[in-house]
């Protein structure tokens, strides 16, 4: 073994197999393992609060399965660097690359700065299936559509790279003098909100192989149909465990593939292809999580309503469907992918609140707040993104949860309050006949919360809104 010091910087690649870049810092020298908490670089997207939780306990994980070789810094990265390349005569520095634009940003300035001091940065690919720079039509320029880009972008390319093993113990080494101790990034909150949170996050590398495997087992034969319904165990929620780079999507990949070769395994494969589908838009789009994709929507009469904005993040609109995602994600950290849909259609069509909105409580709520998912969903939401859902396709929150949730253990699980109904009701109980309401034990207004809009006028207004974009356009 070389004993000569390198660097491995961890960043969304929380994990000790199918590790590129760990791999080869393992080869060339006796490895320094640390995480860097960027507050610094990161400006209106510092890590949300749920994620910092998320973070928390998968950097004690981490810590663990590195023999507590971890060492942990809150500062600007380039000052830990050189700090540490001086005083353990550091020439080598490993990461995984990250595509959001800050991070593309900072990596690329402490690139140029260790490198004028003769300090090598090695990056390789941790994180994607396919890198954006990759995935272009023939002319150069990128995909907008999401067909064409997987079935001929990504499917179309040279394969994935295969999973590796996770280098050999006893390669690593830790700076005892500036590390911190993990409970100095304080990134749990002082209240303990997170505390029934935290129940349902199932964290680290070891957890999400678990995971997969339970998906495997249970989830995967019922994908395809099986993922639109929230109360059932057919998605992998895997979600954050991707985001922290806990398991890699191409350990994902070829273990379903290699599995499997049906309709299932293919259409998760392709979800795995939104992702990076999503990556691939926030690459070329920097300013993807805060400006319309489509410039038309510039425009757009969103309303300012303040109340509303509040009763739709407490989960008290009082159209059951809604709030039940709406509670799933405060207490869980996490909502399904169907009812994100749902949500988000009622905030941006029936509320007519600008999906910025949503899109920051999302950042803040979610285990696995991703910018490039976040925004390009959101984007895609409201109609304004790449190969967005029109506009005029508003969900309608009852029928969707009629249809996804008939027998109604999700909303009854979400919003106990209303539990008694019949599921004829349950969806709209203002439709329920007062002695069926009382019954129930539900007082609307009292007891559960009168619709802060009505369903079918709000759909007219926000499609009548849609129209003046339209037409303004044609003038
Ligand atoms: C408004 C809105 C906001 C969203 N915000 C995020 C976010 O911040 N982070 C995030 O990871 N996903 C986001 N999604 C996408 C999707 O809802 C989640 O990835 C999915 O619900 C995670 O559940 P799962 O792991 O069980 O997914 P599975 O169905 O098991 O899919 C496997 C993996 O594929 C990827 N994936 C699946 N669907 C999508 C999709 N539509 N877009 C991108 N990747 C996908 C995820 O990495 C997911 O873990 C958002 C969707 C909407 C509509």
């Amino acid at each position: 073994m070389k004993d000569n010091i390198v660097i491995y910087w961890f960043r969304q690649d929380l994990r000790l197999s199918d590790n590129p870049a760990l791999c080869a810092a393992s080869k060339a020298g006796r490895v320094l393992p640390l995480y860097i908490l960027d507050d610094y670089n990161s400006e209106s997207y510092k890590m949300g609060q749920a994620s910092r939780v998320w973070l928390h306990k998968s950097l004690k994980l981490l810590d663990d399965s590195l023999d507590n070789y971890l060492s942990i810094y809150n500062a600007d990265p380039i000052a830990v660097l050189k700090r540490l390349c001086s005083e353990y005569n550091v020439t080598d520095i490993y990461w995984n690359r990250c595509y959001e634009p800050w991070r593309v940003k900072r990596d690329k300035n402490i690139k140029e700065n260790l490198q004028e001091n003769n300090i090598n940065v090695h990056s390789y690919n941790g994180s994607l299936l396919w890198e954006p720079w990759n995935v272009v039509k023939d002319n150069g320029d990128p995909y907008k559509v999401f067909t064409p880009f997987y079935r001929k972008g990504c499917l179309g390319a040279k394969p994935p790279r295969e999973p590796i093993l996770k280098p050999d113990a006893g390669v690593y080494f830790k700076d005892p003098k500036h590390s911190i101790g993990l409970e100095d990034l304080n990134l749990l909150p002082n209240n303990n909100w997170h505390q029934l949170m935290i129940d349902h996050c199932k964290v680290g590398e070891s957890a999400a192989q678990q995971k997969l495997d339970d998906f495997i087992e249970v989830g995967l034969s019922n994908y395809k149909d099986g993922r639109n319904f929230p109360a059932c165990p057919f998605v992998s929620r895997l979600s954050a465990n991707i985001h922290f780079g806990e398991i890699s999507p191409n350990q994902l990949w070829y273990t379903i593939k290699d599995l499997y070769d049906d309709a299932n395994s293919d259409h998760f494969c392709s979800e795995l292809g939104w992702r990076e589908f999503s990556y691939s838009q926030l690459y070329f789009n920097q300013d993807l999580p805060f400006k319309n994709l489509q410039q038309k929507f510039d425009n757009f009469p969103w309303k300012d309503d303040e109340v509303s904005l509040k009763a739709w993040q407490e989960g008290k609109t009082g159209i059951p469907m809604v709030d039940a995602g709406m509670r799933e994600l405060y207490q869980t950290g996490f909502m399904h992918n169907r009812v994100r849909m749902v949500v988000g259609s009622f905030l941006v069509k029936n509320l007519c609140l600008d999906w910025r909105y949503g899109e920051r409580w999302f950042w803040d709520c979610l285990v696995d707040a991703d910018l490039a998912s976040n925004s390009a969903s959101w984007q895609w939401v409201a109609g304004c993104g790449a190969d967005a859902s029109p506009y005029f396709r508003i969900f309608n929150p009852v029928t969707q949860g009629q249809k996804f949730d008939s027998d109604g253990e999700y909303v009854r699980k979400y919003v106990p309050e209303i539990a008694k109904l019949p599921n004829k009701f349950l969806f709209s109980p203002w439709e329920a006949p007062l002695l069926i309401l009382k019954e129930s034990g539900i007082v609307l207004g009292d007891t559960y919360p009168k619709p802060i809009v009505d369903l079918k006028k709000s759909r007219e207004y926000a499609l009548a809104a849609f129209a003046s974009l339209k037409k303004e356009q044609n003038d």
